[in-house]
């Protein structure tokens, strides 16, 4: 993805700050040139890559950090701060009744976008429509309204039309009941007067609310020019970038975002209808330069907390855990502080450092702390003593026998439950083992 490697460069450069108390001007240089490096690579434009560095250079410098914070940490604070200026806000989309219109090259993306999409509208609670307007492109009729039925959402096309502004017209009125209109327009291998001329009366016709390009990631410095054109003949509103989840960079989408003076709307990472997230700023920066999206993973963790406590004289200790201390009883509180946080995989992407290196290499199951399961594990930790409870290695073939007769539930659930036991171990060694300081720095801020 787009920036892919700057995150393991820049903190290699990064750590080797830590534990100086100012940074001289050849380090900031370093930083500088490990960034430019790594945005020049993904294809980002030389002439953003220069105002980037710049203003990173001159707030390095010339900016104190506050008190209490190390230079590492701040410079660091900077660089987050003026990429996500770089990649801009996300293209607001108020979730109310509108019309869309997605514009792009053929092969960008559009139709699969289009239902990727109304699905996520459906998601919010809206009643999305998909209109196909391409009458180019054979088989363009048919893939859509496959998706449109795989997202479970309305559709209007007509495959014996040639004329594309009918389409859209009868389109507009077919779909009436819909509160979210998603109207696709053909594509062409170059943007010619004749897509631009087609373009710009379905855009009269539709008089959408809001028109967004839709950009594949592999796209180069071309799609600066193309986007140009785009706006030129029917202004756009928002990007979508598609194709994240293959090797391309995506830099080139970035400069067509400032081309057109717009912002990124949605990002696209597959081709399901589910492949699709509203792009947001911090967060995806903070995962690209592997800080895990800190301010989120901060509040949902007090939150969870905070319920989890309700009611709870035993404190749960996080740092406990991270001496090596990782009992049963911590793995109840830790199981219900993460079940009142959301699904565990998505925790573990906010962590930083926890990139799918780790999560690949554990067992899918170790995720899988299923509402059912977590009830089971309840009732059998119930008619445990206090010392397997402290102790789980104590526990052998006939105490399991008897937990098992105690709690009712088989031999195979407490079997279960002692290895979802070692897996969580297992995974906090890990988190040791990441050795830097960062996971006790993130636990403590989660506390404060
Ligand atoms: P259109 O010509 O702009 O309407 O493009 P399509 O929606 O038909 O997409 C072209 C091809 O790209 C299809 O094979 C899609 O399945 C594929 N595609 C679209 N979006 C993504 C994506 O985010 N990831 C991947 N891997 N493939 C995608």
């Amino acid at each position: 993805m787009v920036l892919d490697d700057l995150g393991s460069s820049l903190r290699g450069t990064l750590d080797d700050l830590r534990g100086k108390s100012r940074l001289s001007e050849e380090d900031i240089e370093d930083i500088v040139k490990e960034i430019q490096r790594s945005l020049l690579q993904a294809d980002v434009d030389v002439g953003l890559v220069q105002d980037l560095s710049d203003s990173i250079e001159t707030r390095a410098l010339e900016e104190e950090p506050p008190a209490g914070t190390t230079p590492r940490d701040w410079v660091l604070r900077i660089v987050y701060e003026e990429l996500v200026d770089l990649v801009g806000e996300s293209t607001e989309l108020p979730l109310e009744e509108q019309t869309i219109m997605l514009a792009g090259l053929y092969g960008s993306g559009k139709t699969t976008t289009a239902a990727k999409m109304a699905w996520w509208f459906s998601t919010k609670g809206l009643r999305p429509a998909i209109i196909q307007t391409d009458t180019d492109r054979p088989g363009a009729y048919d893939q859509s309204k496959e998706m449109a039925e795989r997202a479970e959402v309305d559709f209007y096309g007509d495959p014996d039309e040639d004329d594309p502004v009918k389409i859209a017209r009868d389109g507009l009125e077919a779909t009436e009941n819909a509160d979210v209109r998603i109207v696709d327009t053909a594509g062409r291998d170059g943007l010619n007067e004749e897509l631009i001329e087609q373009i710009e009366r379905i855009e009269q016709e539709v008089q959408p609310d809001r028109d967004l390009l839709v950009l594949d990631a592999a796209m180069g410095q071309s799609a600066k020019s193309q986007a140009a054109d785009f706006e030129a003949a029917i202004g756009i509103d928002g990007v979508v970038i598609t194709k994240l989840d293959g090797t391309a960079k995506g830099g080139g989408a970035l400069a067509a975002v400032n081309e057109t003076d717009s912002t990124i709307a949605f990002l696209g990472s597959g081709e399901t209808v589910k492949d699709i997230e509203r792009f947001e700023p911090s967060g995806f920066i903070s995962r690209l330069l592997g800080m895990g999206d800190l301010k989120q993973l901060t509040e949902r963790v007090e939150r969870a907390m905070e319920e989890t406590q309700e009611g709870d004289e035993e404190d749960w200790d996080p740092e406990d855990m991270l001496e090596g201390q990782f009992t049963l009883k911590d793995m109840r509180k830790q199981m219900q502080t993460m079940n009142n946080m959301g699904p565990l995989d998505q925790v573990m992407d906010m962590i930083p450092g926890l990139g799918g290196g780790l999560m690949d290499q554990l067992p899918d199951d170790a995720m899988d702390v299923t509402q059912e399961r977590m009830r089971d594990f309840d009732v059998i930790m119930d008619s445990m003593t206090e010392e397997e409870l402290e102790n789980p290695r104590v526990v052998g073939q006939s105490r399991t026998r008897r937990i098992c007769r105690g709690s009712g539930k088989p031999e195979e659930r407490v079997r279960e439950l002692l290895q979802q036991h070692k897996q969580m171990e297992q995974m906090l060694k890990q988190f040791q083992g990441m050795g830097d300081g960062d996971m006790e720095r993130m636990m403590k801020q989660m506390q404060q």
